[in-house]
């Protein structure tokens, strides 16, 4: 009998900016791969949900519009925010309206220095750096309570308020350590600010020495947050996976992308661990209307989304291999002008299909 071959159905939400460069480039190297694989079957149905929709009818997403994502098995996500929508409604208007009802409580950020790129930090090279950093993404900072009063008056209000809850500072911190504990090194830094912020942080610094009974094979560590960054600049190879809260974390990954050689390079997986809603990939980098239109964006911040994807889907095989094709393509220094190459996102998206289809 023949069989049939696994078939993944996958949304794409390429939105603003550069993001449907990189999102074209994307799809472009994915279904290059399940071709040259031959071993599962990958389909794209596209929204065009984006800061543009939003200027004409007023919302990011139609009516419907998310019960339509939930019959895909994956989000592939361009980026989000453009110069004439404010930030904040641009982020709580399409990610995180994505992000929170689908549970995609835990956003996972690995980084590592790319075989053929270049670290900023001094003599770092390929392996002195290589992170995975576990950001809780559903409530902490951003949990969007709070308010304002009194406006325009001296005497005017804001009050931001961070949400933690035992419940998902729980599940987040028991996903870091089973990440980290899957991972070679077996060694978890657990990030907080539990000496100025004596609520929420030290329940966290709480809720991980209980999780941490349940991992006796993996090593703990606790920094605060402000050391935790000279801790990255100065000693890359002591850390391995690191945990911490919506803002820390937010903050930390940039900066873990940037150490790593260029936002370009690094993704994001928005997942949620019970697999109940569809998880969205997506680039750490964000819609960099500056180079947006000119064919330089580059696209291997993508092209790592991309294997995340797979990865999580179950094509463990493909995923590898794809992050190494990516990896020796940058070796042969066919890389965009953010890691000192002149090439565009086009030539390097061909050199990568180009390795894929050698690779078989
Ligand atoms: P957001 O608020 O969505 O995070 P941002 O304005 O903070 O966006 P980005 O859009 O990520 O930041 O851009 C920051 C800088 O990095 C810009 O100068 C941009 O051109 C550059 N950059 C971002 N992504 C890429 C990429 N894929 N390739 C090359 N340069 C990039
Ligand atoms: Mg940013």
């Amino acid at each position: 009998a023949v069989s049939e071959l696994k078939t993944y159905s996958i949304a794409n939400i390429p939105a603003d900016g550069i993001g449907p460069e990189v999102i074209s480039a994307g799809v472009e190297v994915l279904k290059c791969l399940s071709e040259a694989s031959g071993s599962y079957k990958i389909e794209f149905e596209d929204y065009d949900w984006s800061s543009e929709t939003y200027k004409q009818t007023g919302s990011y997403i139609p009516e419907g519009g998310l019960d339509s994502l939930k019959k895909h098995d994956a989000i592939f996500f361009g980026a989000v925010g453009a110069p004439d929508v404010p930030d904040h409604l641009s982020l709580w208007g399409l990610r995180l309206a994505i992000c929170q009802p689908f549970q995609q409580y835990a956003n996972v950020r690995p980084t590592k220095i790319l075989r053929g790129t270049t670290s900023p930090l001094r003599n770092a090279k390929t392996g002195d750096l290589d992170w995975v950093i576990i950001r809780e993404n559903s409530e902490g900072e951003y949990a969007g309570q709070g308010g304002r009063s009194h406006r325009g008056l001296p005497w005017e209000t804001a009050t931001e308020v961070s949400i933690f809850t035992r419940h998902c500072v729980e599940r987040l911190i028991r996903f870091a350590f089973e990440t980290a504990q899957k991972r070679p090194r077996k060694h978890i830094t657990v990030v907080t600010k539990s000496n100025a912020q004596r609520n929420g942080m030290v329940m966290w610094d709480e809720v991980a020495g209980i999780v941490a009974k349940d991992f006796p094979d993996v090593k703990v560590e606790k920094m605060l947050v402000d050391a935790m960054t000279c801790r990255m600049v100065l000693q890359p190879n002591s850390l391995d996976t690191i945990v911490a809260t919506n803002l820390h974390a937010d903050i930390l990954s940039d900066l873990a992308a940037a150490l790593a050689g260029s936002i370009g390079i690094a993704p994001t997986s928005n997942l949620d661990p019970t697999r109940e809603h569809p998880s969205m990939f997506e680039p750490i980098h964000g819609s960099a209307f500056d180079i947006t239109g000119k064919g330089v964006a580059n696209p291997v911040g993508t092209f790592w989304t991309a294997a995340e994807m797979l990865r999580w889907l179950g094509e463990e095989e493909a995923a590898d291999r794809l992050l190494e094709c990516v990896e020796n393509v940058c070796e042969s220094k066919v890389v965009t002008r953010d890691l000192g190459g002149t090439a565009g996102t086009k030539e390097v998206t061909a050199a990568v299909c180009e390795e894929i289809k050698k690779s078989y």
